[in-house]
This record gives C-alpha cells, structure tokens and sequence, in this order.
C-alpha cells in the first residue's frame, strides 16, 4: 500500500466567541487546502477528521499551531493510500458532542483523571475497577475492550439516562471510560464526578492513541476500532487478533458493516456478502420488502427476483 495520504482526527475544548464565522474561515482554509473531511465548530470548540496528502496534512497542521484558537491541538495520525472522505464539510453545531445536559460540562473546568495507554492498561486490570465504553452500541459491537460494560444505548446523549438507572453497578467502583479519541470522555467523566461518583480516569487519546502505543500496542482490545469515515474499521491490537463482531444473521464472526437497504431504517447491522445477497442487505421482513428498498434499486431486481429471495429464506424469517 502507498501511504502518501494521512487522516487526522483531533478535538480541543476551547471557548469560541464568534463559532459561526470561524467555521467559515475555516470551510475556506480546509477548501482551498484540498482536504477532505468533517468538521464541527461549536462555542465549546473543534472537532474533526480529515484527510489529505502528507504535503496538505502538513499545512493544515502548521495553520492549527499558528492559530490563536486552536494552538496546541493533539494530532492522531493515520497514514491511508486514499482521502477517507468525498467532501470536505465545515459545520458550525451548538455542542461538539451532544449529552443534552441540564447544566453542561466544560471539561476544562471538570474531567476525569487522564490515563496514558500504559496507566490504562494496568488499572483495567486491578479488582474494583468497571470499565465503561462511552461510545454506542454498534461501535462496541465490532471491537471494545476486554470485559467492558456496554452500555445499551443508540445514542451517546442516552448516556447519562443509562448510568442513572444502572447506578448500582457503578457505585463504589473505581471508572475508567473510553471513546474513540478522547472527545466524549472528557465530557462524559466530567459528567460522572458531577453525579457523585468519586474515582473517574479517562483514557487519554482515546483508542485510537492505545492502538499505537508502543508499549502497550494495543493489548486487551478485543475485534475492530469503528471509525466516522470511509474506512468504517480499523485495527487496534497489534498482539492478537480476536473477533468479536457477529453476523446479525447467522451469529458467525464478522467484522463487516452495511447499513439496512430501508431507507427508513438505515440500521448498521454487520453482515457477509453470502448474507447481504440472501437477506437483500435489510435487517427485516418489513424493510425487505419496503418500497424503497435500496438492494432491490440498486440490483434492478423484479418482484420475482424478490419473491424467489423471500422464498429461499422461507421459515428461517423470524427477522
Ligand atoms: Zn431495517
């Protein structure tokens, strides 16, 4: 694989006064750059991913240190044959990451311990410790860490409902909570000492950062690291390889996502290719034979064709 491209993904917490207008300038700056990506401006900060050649990543990255707002903003680099992205889209939101907070987190006021990967990996390992993953379901279904709580949410903004009636679980306990790169933790264990729990550690960088670790090389995460962008997945354990995904049909591991052909559904259900043909990529009767399925446009199917697929799923259809 030739590596001429790299994708960035980064966050910092920082007041913005004017968000608005330094979206547009920074839509136009990314723009004329080349790069291609998503990124969110907010009063509270940035977040983005984007990709780009080495030369275009570079520049970027010398534009954020220059900058009177966003200096000192931690890179994640990923080296990638390709862009990881069609567009390049700049967006102005109210928050960076949406808990929907009756009194919002400023994690620059209050956050959990930050953890390197190697605190990290020791202090998952120790009694009383609970390991909480801050991301969703579908993104714990293809890969989290060993014995992490998965908490049963669609939505991070769910999160917090979700702790309150599980509380019990938790109490007592020292946390540790993870997400992808860092952005949601440093909220969601601010969050967590505002509720009243007393020993919250983050874990620094986020999986990403673990994954490449010298030290630790991503010992104990189990499967694949879901990511926002073209790629879908990534390694993270560079010791092991274990699977945790399954086929949503037959239970048979699995590591490849698609989402449901209703577009009224667009569920992510992981799935083959033996299986996308057979199920018409749809995560239901009901979807496979909406209207609009998308599988049934895309494939040109006729209603026979249709029919013959239903057929051959026959009593199997329970989903
Ligand atoms: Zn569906």
């Amino acid at each position: 694989m030739n590596q001429e491209y790299r994708v960035l993904l980064y966050y910092k917490y920082v007041s913005i006064e004017n968000p608005e207008e330094v979206a547009n300038e920074h839509r136009q700056f990314c723009t004329d750059l080349g790069l291609k990506g998503r990124v969110i401006i907010a009063s509270e900060g940035i977040n983005g991913t984007v990709s780009g050649t080495i030369e275009q990543t570079d520049a970027y990255m010398k534009y954020m240190e220059e900058h009177l707002l966003f200096s000192g903003t931690i890179f994640k680099i990923d080296e990638a044959s390709e862009h990881a992205f069609k567009k390049m889209k700049v967006r102005y939101r109210p928050e960076l990451v949406t808990l929907r907070l009756e009194d919002d987190i400023d994690p620059n006021v209050l956050t959990g311990k930050h953890l390197e990967p190697k605190e990290f990996f020791a202090e998952m390992q120790k009694e009383d410790t609970v390991v909480i993953d801050a991301r969703n379901d579908y993104e714990y279904d293809l890969g989290h860490f060993r014995g992490a709580v998965r908490p049963d949410i669609l939505n991070f903004r769910d999160l917090p409902q979700w702790i309150r009636e599980n509380k019990k679980e938790f109490e007592g306990k020292k946390i540790l909570t993870y997400c992808t790169g860092g952005i949601r933790c440093e909220k969601f264990s601010g969050w967590l000492l505002q509720e009243g729990f007393k020993d919250v550690s983050q874990l620094e960088g986020g999986i990403v950062t673990y994954g490449k670790d010298p030290e630790v090389q991503g010992e104990l995460w189990d499967g694949q690291l879901y990511v926002f962008d073209e790629r879908i997945s990534v390694p993270v354990n560079r010791k092991e390889n274990v699977i945790v995904g399954k086929d949503y049909f037959t239970g048979e591991p699995c590591e490849r996502y698609v989402n449901c052909a209703n577009p009224e559904c667009n569920k992510k259900i992981l799935c083959g290719e033996e299986n996308e043909y057979k199920y018409l990529r749809s995560c239901s009767h009901k979807c496979r034979v909406h209207p609009r399925n998308r599988y049934v446009a895309e494939h040109g199917l006729s209603e026979e064709d249709v029919t013959e697929r239903l057929t051959a799923i026959g009593k199997e259809v329970i989903i």
